[in-house]
């Protein structure tokens, strides 16, 4: 039996240029900027 497995996507972030593998699925989002959005560099540990 075949078993189909999903293929990557790479996803190339506009705005850092970072690229990011996701899967299908996955919700296209540059995980650079989201981790950029959730911690603030502003924002003194
Ligand atoms: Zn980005």
């Amino acid at each position: 039996m075949d078993q189909q497995q999903p293929e990557p996507v790479s996803y190339l972030c506009g705005d850092c240029g970072v690229e990011n593998t996701l899967k299908p699925g996955d919700v296209i989002q540059c995980r650079e900027c989201a981790l950029q959005e959730a911690n603030p560099p502003h924002c003194p540990i």
